[in-house]
């Protein structure tokens, strides 16, 4: 194999592995925006179930005070007939009071009733579009769901193609280099097993190289980095 044989077949070797890493990646940044979505989701389930809870308590406030309004008037109806046929002043000045003190308690609790009615209406219109929220990210999630679904495969399938490509290229790689190869790949993994030469330095580990090992290295010879045991290669340039 030639010195310009061996740099290329490192540059195809970087690119098989880029390849995988890319794709992977793509699926890392699927699954990630699934979760997201899930999470938006879950978000606005919970604020629509919270203004569904406000809604109920103002619902349930104003029935107490239509039922505590309709008690007064019953009170004041029942008091105007004892006003008719109060035996003394004294009694009848008494029951005067109470209506007066019932008409007044009668207007506050108009007035409340109104004011919960109305919030009733204002929560019912925020419960609404909290209900179209969810339903619009519940579309969205399921959207990306049934787009990954269909992804996925083709990623992974694309994956293996790449894996199956790093490997084919490995067979290529001449029996002087196996050694070294196969000692950093046990050492450090298949991506990470090869470092390319940055001037005198391992491009992986940064320590310097003796001068001549890179020169042998350039001249395509099987070299490993004293310091990492990195097989070490001249990039390509082009
Ligand atoms: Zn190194």
């Amino acid at each position: 194999m030639t010195a310009n044989e061996f740099i290329a077949l490192m540059a195809e070797m970087d690119s098989a592995i880029r390849r995988r890493k890319e794709l992977e990646h793509q699926i890392e940044r699927g699954k990630r925006s699934l979760v997201r979505l899930e999470r938006e989701l879950s978000e606005r389930v919970d604020a629509r179930r919270a203004k569904e809870e406000e809604t109920k308590a103002a619902r349930s406030l104003a029935s107490d005070q239509e039922l505590e309004a309709s008690q007064v008037a019953q009170r004041l109806a029942l008091r105007r007939e004892q006003l008719g046929s109060a035996g003394s002043d004294r009694e009848y000045s008494a029951i005067k009071l109470q209506i007066e003190l019932d008409e007044k308690k009668n207007d506050a609790l108009a007035d409340a009733t109104l004011e919960t009615l109305s919030q009733i209406d204002r929560l019912q219109e925020e419960l609404q579009a909290l209900v179209e929220d969810e339903r619009a990210a519940s579309e969205r999630l399921e959207n990306q769901r049934a787009d990954f679904a269909e992804l996925e495969p083709e990623l992974r399938g694309k994956i293996q193609d790449a894996r199956d490509a790093l490997t084919a290229l490995e067979t290529r790689l001449p029996r002087e280099f196996q050694g070294i190869y196969s000692e950093a790949v046990s050492r450090w993994g298949r991506d990470d097993a090869r470092a390319p030469l940055d001037g005198e330095y391992c491009g992986s580990c940064n320590q310097g190289a003796p001068i001549d090992l890179v020169l042998r290295a350039r001249s395509g010879q099987p070299v490993q980095c004293l310091s990492c045991g990195r097989l070490l290669y001249l990039p390509d340039f082009d």
